[in-house]
């Protein structure tokens, strides 16, 4: 998760680099909760299924997305032609078979690749595997009269189970990876066995039960026929292949490089990674539940690397070659690998042995490894007397300084491990943000193995609203309030997001496109705060245990969530969640006096919500409390006497994410001699709104929603530093001439322009 600041920095640059909403799927009639994957019609067909994978791998290599589009069905397919198109790059035709027919129906293997090189012009196998992940693959054909058509695309993991992996990994630095993965497989389905694997990869062996089996490779696909005697049992799949180095850092570049023998240290790269998305070994996609599989790895490298395996691991050092023995605890579904000349291990007996902390730093590294095992006993005191145990990684959490990322902070969560560039300044920022980005990623042991179409919610969200409890639980409710403020806001304008702008509302659902990325940490996080506080605490974190103890042991998506929820409430809650994750909008609820009572209606467009929501009836002086279960577009309250009424409030006290009606209309000022442009600027508008002036006195009025907002001033272009930022909220500085600052807004006025900006 990206620090705040920058990802504001960025947001305010992408605005005037025009910020791109490609990413979004084709919308969807309103009110039925389906999906993207939905297959769309197509116009164009082939005479036969096999003149029908030529044509549909030809449109796919020369056609226009028009042209692909008539004869592909699949939406998120078309999505990744359409990106290529535009872009205008290089598309080649990979694998193309007819694997199965009759009559009428049959089963087609289309795979291609998609290049592009990265600013040095090499790209790795892993971005062209990752790039078509949404294209190559299965598809059943259909026929009508004398043309077949594309009908669909079959998921890899249709009746196919991946159970174990056990991989021996020779990692030559800066050059390549060999790599021998026996594979202990259940393939139910009649069409063989299909998952992804690295693009650059060269197979030397495959067998099946120890014989020779017959396969393919291309497009990011490794296709293994299975004969039907293999079908439906367990089966061992052994591979032996390379795959070039993905992640690896320049080598060293000098005059030694040039008299040094070419397995010198000095020509040889001080780290590099295979990460758990470089497709190095097979898998079905990020979000299939069926390949969860007890991982075992056995890594050798020349022994002047340090390497973590991402899980639990012991070593041995003998002849200059360091072996490293990592197991998943749980079922996992990819590994990822990651050396270092310069790290210096540090292990950590945390929480009095309650788990065991290793880091991988270089000297550089910001924090020390003390410091980081204080927080992360902190994130453990705070989750595990509510939550149990995490589900991955209970013994042990590696946090890693993996300098490929380059310069950035707490990044990413694999496996067992935390992962930072070489950049983390900061642990948590409670001011500004607040934010814990540390707390966040060591949240995640908890429901990584999340599968299926919401996958990244029961990730994302759960990460992020744990942030808040950990706040909480270091800085009080002041903080965790702050928070939700911040992740609302994030949901109106949509900047915790490089270059997407104006928010989520209306545009995106949690579960309408797999791929959707930022509204689970900002929606996502709401959905789980608000059960936390319509269940209370000792049911919701009875259903989250029930959740998390099925996590990894096979699909876990939301469904699985909403029946262990239910369970623990002892009710059916489909109704109560599944608005919030099927809808495009959030619940539009106003509040108006009729006669002698209150109408609460919700006006969204597309679903209707379940909400027992707080109402707060204001005359003069007086404010009535009273509570509404709204099930349906309108409800009445009925009041003793409404003559005096003056102000009806919604929800006051924010425990849902609704939309906000009321606010204040707030002038900024800025006193600023010799400036020549003003800009102010904040989380709460999508791109920069110019001053205007008297003399060195720069004013911006607006009307704005109740909340907590940071605002700034650009000042001829420039920006405040974070470091001013966050100095000038925490001192509260709210004169004129102040550069930054934490604006309060009340429910004062019902505004006509309320939340999009
Ligand atoms: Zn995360």
């Amino acid at each position: 998760m990206p620090n705040v600041l920058t990802a504001w920095r960025i947001a305010t640059l992408a605005t005037l680099a025009g910020g791109t909403l490609a990413a979004q799927g084709p919308s969807q009639p309103a009110r039925i909760p389906t999906t993207v994957e939905m297959p769309l019609a197509v116009e164009a067909g082939a005479p036969t299924p096999d003149s029908l994978v030529h044509l549909v791998l030809a449109r796919f290599a020369t056609g226009t997305a028009a042209a692909f589009d008539s004869v592909y069905p699949d939406p998120l397919g078309r999505t990744v032609i359409d990106g290529a198109a535009q872009r205008k790059l290089l598309r080649t035709p990979g694998l193309g078979r007819v694997l199965w027919s009759d009559a009428s129906h049959a089963v087609l293997l289309i795979t291609g690749t998609v290049h592009e090189g990265d600013a040095t012009g090499i790209e790795t196998g892993s971005d062209e595997t990752n790039r078509v992940r949404r294209l190559s693959g299965l598809y059943e054909a259909a026929r009508a009269g004398d043309t077949w058509t594309l009908a669909r695309q079959i998921p890899f993991d249709t009746l196919n189970y991946i159970r174990a992996q056990v991989l021996h990994v020779d990692i030559e630095p800066g050059r390549m990876s060999r790599i021998v993965d026996t594979v202990t497989i259940e393939s139910g389905s009649p069409w063989g066995f299909g998952a992804r694997l690295n693009n650059a990869t060269t197979l030397q062996t495959v067998t099946l039960d120890g014989r020779p089996a017959r396969y393919a490779l291309g497009g990011g696909v490794l296709w293994i026929d299975v004969p039907a005697a293999a079908r439906s049992r367990r089966a061992t799949l052994a591979l032996a292949y390379s795959i070039p180095a993905q992640h690896d850092a320049k080598p060293a570049t000098g005059d030694s490089a040039n008299v040094a023998p070419a397995t010198s240290p000095d020509t040889m790269p001080a780290y590099g990674a295979m990460n758990n998305t470089d497709a190095w070994h097979p898998f079905f996609n990020y979000d299939s539940g069926n390949d969860f599989a007890q991982l075992t790895v056995t890594a050798t490298i020349p022994s002047q690397y340090r390497l973590t395996t991402s899980v639990p691991q012991t070593e041995t050092v003998s002849g200059g070659v360091r072996t490293v023995h990592g197991t998943s605890i749980h079922p996992q579904f990819l590994l990822a690998l990651l050396y270092d000349r310069d790290w210096t291990p540090v292990t950590t007996q945390v929480n009095g042995g309650e788990f065991t902390l290793e880091t991988f730093f270089t000297p550089h590294f910001h924090f020390a490894p003390d410091t980081i095992a204080k927080t992360a006993a902190l994130v453990y005191r705070t989750l595990v007397p509510r939550f149990g145990e995490p589900q991955a990684p209970s013994k042990y959490l590696a946090v890693v300084e993996d300098r490929s990322l380059g310069h950035s902070g707490w990044a990413v969560r694999m496996n067992n491990a935390v992962i930072s560039g070489d950049n983390a300044t900061m642990l948590d920022e409670p001011n500004l943000g607040p934010s814990f980005p540390f707390a966040h990623e060591v949240s995640h042991g908890w429901t990584m193995n999340s599968s299926g179409l919401a996958a990244n919610f029961l990730q994302e969200g759960w990460a992020t609203f744990c942030e808040s409890l950990v706040l909480r639980a270091e800085y009080g409710p002041t903080a965790e309030r702050n928070f939700w403020e911040r992740m609302r806001t994030s949901y109106v304008t949509g900047l915790d997001r490089a270059g997407f702008l104006g928010g989520f509302e209306g545009k995106q659902s949690i579960i309408d496109n797999p791929d959707n990325g930022r509204i689970h940490y900002s929606k996502g996080s709401w959905i789980l705060h608000q059960l936390d506080y319509v269940l209370g605490d000792s049911t919701y974190d009875r259903g989250i245990r029930y959740f998390i103890a099925n996590n990894g042991r096979g699909p876990n998506g939301y469904p699985e969530f909403i029946a262990d929820m239910s369970r623990a409430a002892g009710r059916d809650l489909t109704g109560f969640i599944m608005p919030w994750l099927s809808g495009k909008y959030i619940p539009d609820v106003e509040a108006h006096v009729d006669g002698s009572s209150v109408i609460v209606t919700q006006s969204q467009p597309d679903v209707v919500f379940d909400l027992p929501l707080d109402v707060a009836i204001v005359s003069g002086a007086d404010t009535v409390r009273q509570r509404v279960r709204l099930t349906s577009r309108a409800d009445t309250i009925h009041l003793n006497d409404a003559g005096a009424v003056t102000r009806v409030l919604v929800d006051p006290d924010h425990h849902f994410l609704l939309r906000r009606h009321w606010g204040e209309t707030k002038t900024f000022t800025l006193h600023a001699p010799n400036a020549k442009s003003v800009e102010l600027s904040g989380n709460f508008i999508a791109k920069p709104i110019a001053a205007t002036h008297t003399g060195d006195d720069w004013t911006v009025e607006l009307p704005i929603p109740e909340g907590r907002y940071i605002w700034l001033w650009r000042v001829d272009g420039k920006s405040p530093s974070d470091e001013e930022t966050i100095a000038a909220v925490k001192s509260g500085a709210s004169d004129s001439t102040s550069r930054a600052g934490v604006l309060i807004v009340r429910p004062l006025v019902r505004l006509d322009d309320h939340d999009a900006r």
